[in-house]
């Protein structure tokens, strides 16, 4: 049950009714073989005539129902289950991405990760309705018939039945090459679909460079890789297939050749030859289909990797309430490395509230990273950062998202209209509210040129609209969200002179009476800042305020001499 589980990603309901599955396709196997016991019977009766033809009249009619509620049962239980079992996974998936770390998000590219999540899940639907349950139940159908077999005349069953564990060898020694295969495909497909989101996406800049034509050749040349490993791939399972087909058709011709020779002996009676012809004939029906679905559940098997590696991942732990005393924000000998590269080692620095706290330093220096470790995009990996005394990882996540307004450099839009994107700020917030925040954030004077005003649809991630006025939607909504602790990562760094006056007065008023954390390139905007942390060598440098930072004349004077 457990490998069930992780080999084919289901839930736990779902392995239980896999296996309920392939019972149900087992019965129909046999239901559809009792006719064959049926026949022999009745020859038996044309031969030597004892007991009633009712009797066998009644068989039929018995034989009739049970084929019919069997296969009623069979399709039941797959196809039905199966389609409710796709809902579960797709439902707890979502709810799994819900719950993990944002880094997550980061590091996968979205491209693998929309692969994952919709072609996996359909892949597994199919493999799962059409193959599995009907693989496992002719198997188990096909041992339970052997028995009976083996009673009647185990020489006869025999020839039957040393094929089978031949056709399945084959195709399972084939298994390894096939999960190669379908791997590499796999990656290929992923490859490409990420080559044709990047095209879309840089398609301006591509083009702008003069790069297109290269680009384009190098889609190309990932589109015929596809072609290529696809094409090997299935190759090398029809081989494989093929192959174990003709070991199954070697059954019958092992059946009529033993049989004919037992019978010239005068060891087979000719009512045993002629029922074991009609088993063989029925006998390798079922498994003829499921050898080709062997490689077909063969070929799901990396993609049920990818489904458990998403469910395997750490969930986001925390789940107390709010307790923090007040909203200054404190490091505590943090240390933090992407992967195995450290980049922060043993900061320690305070921000307290109804301060401005500006990071500044060289680039690569850890400063997005503070930012990102304080919303907890990632854990720290020693030490605490801590909110009003609180650790932010025994913080239910969502809760301790409601902390912070973050402005970003990088705004994400959405394709509607300016004031749905602010609204994003809060949920559930008035038109006026809304309206109200845009306003503090100078957003009026560009949204009354546009057509509809506020209502103006602003394209996919705002293309309607200048890296300013994308940036004053973002500030708008952390006016409206109104959270006690402000991050600003480079907020104004991309900005004209103008539009950087103007959106420092926003910003001004955004953070009254707040913790703000400051980024910032330009250090004429630090300089009115209440602290300065200085980050270099992955570590706090020098800390003060700016007036203190200049009379010493360290690394942040040094920055602000080269700027002047
Ligand atoms: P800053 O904002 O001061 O320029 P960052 O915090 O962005 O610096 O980056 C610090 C270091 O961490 C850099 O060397 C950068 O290459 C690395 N880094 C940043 N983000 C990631 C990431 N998602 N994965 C791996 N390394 C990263
Ligand atoms: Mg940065």
């Amino acid at each position: 049950m457990r490998w069930l589980m992780r080999r084919f990603a289901l839930s736990e309901a779902g392995a239980r009714e896999l296996l309920v599955g392939c019972a149900a396709c087992m019965l129909q196997n046999v239901a559809l073989m009792l006719p064959v016991g049926l026949l022999y019977s009745f020859i038996m009766f044309m031969l030597k005539p004892q007991g009633e033809v009712l009797f066998y009249l009644a068989g039929v009619v018995v034989c009739v129902v049970l084929i019919l509620a069997s296969t009623y049962f069979q399709y039941n239980s797959t196809y039905l289950a199966t389609y409710r079992e796709s809902g579960r996974r797709r439902i707890s998936l979502a709810e799994r991405l819900r719950k993990i770390p944002l880094s997550f998000f980061m590091k996968k590219d979205l491209a693998e990760l929309t692969a994952s999540i919709m072609n996996d899940c359909a892949t597994l639907e199919t493999s799962q309705s059409h193959f599995l349950a009907p693989l496992i139940g002719s198997m188990a159908s096909t041992l339970l018939i052997a028995c009976p077999l083996f009673a009647v005349d185990w020489r006869m069953a025999l020839a039957a039945l040393w094929v089978l564990p031949v056709a399945f060898g084959i195709v399972g020694l084939s298994a390894k090459v096939q999960h190669k295969f379908s791997r590499s495909s796999l990656t290929a497909k992923t490859d490409c679909e990420e080559g044709i989101q990047e095209l879309l996406e840089c398609a301006k800049d591509l083009r702008s460079n003069n790069f297109m034509h290269e680009y384009t050749d190098r889609l190309s040349g990932k589109i015929k890789r596809i072609e290529r490993v696809s094409m090997s791939a299935e190759l090398g399972t029809a081989l494989f297939v093929v192959s174990a087909y003709l070991v199954l058709r070697l059954g019958i011709a092992s059946v009529a050749l033993v049989g004919a020779v037992l019978y010239t002996k005068g060891t087979l009676s000719a009512g045993v030859f002629v029922m074991f012809m009609l088993a063989a004939s029925r006998l390798y029906d079922p498994l003829e289909v499921s050898l080709q679905n062997l490689a077909a559940v063969i070929a799901t098997r990396a993609g049920a990797e990818r489904m458990n590696a998403i469910f395997d991942r750490p969930l986001q732990t925390g789940t107390e309430e709010l307790t923090n005393r007040n909203y200054d924000v404190e490091f505590r000998h943090v240390s933090f490395g992407y992967d195995d590269n450290e980049v922060l080692h043993d900061v320690s620095f305070t921000a307290k509230q109804g301060e401005v706290t500006a990071l500044v330093g060289p680039s690569g220096g850890g400063k997005t990273t503070v930012s990102r470790l304080i919303v907890r995009f990632w854990d720290a990996d020693e030490g605490a950062i801590t909110i009003g005394g609180m650790d932010v990882r025994t913080v239910e996540p969502e809760a301790l998202m409601s902390l912070f307004s973050i402005v970003f450099q990088d705004v994400t839009l959405f394709n509607s209209s300016v004031l749905e994107n602010i609204r994003l700020g809060r949920k559930g917030a008035s038109d006026d509210e809304a309206i109200e925040a845009g306003k503090l954030a100078n957003c009026h004077e560009f949204v009354e040129r546009l057509p509809q005003g506020w209502d103006t649809l602003i394209g996919e991630n705002g293309c309607e609209l200048s890296g300013g006025e994308r940036q004053r939607i973002s500030i708008a909504r952390a006016f409206l969200k109104g959270a006690p602790v402000v991050l600003l990562d480079e907020a104004t760094a991309s900005l004209d002179t103008e539009n950087e006056s103007v959106i420092q007065g926003a910003l001004s008023r955004l953070v009254r009476g707040k913790t703000v954390i400051v980024i910032a390139h330009r250090l004429r905007t630090v300089m009115g800042a209440d602290k300065v942390v200085v980050l270099a060598d992955k570590g706090v440098y020098e800390s003060g305020s700016p007036e203190e930072l200049l009379k010493k004349r360290g690394m942040f004077a040094g920055m602000v001499e080269k700027q002047k």
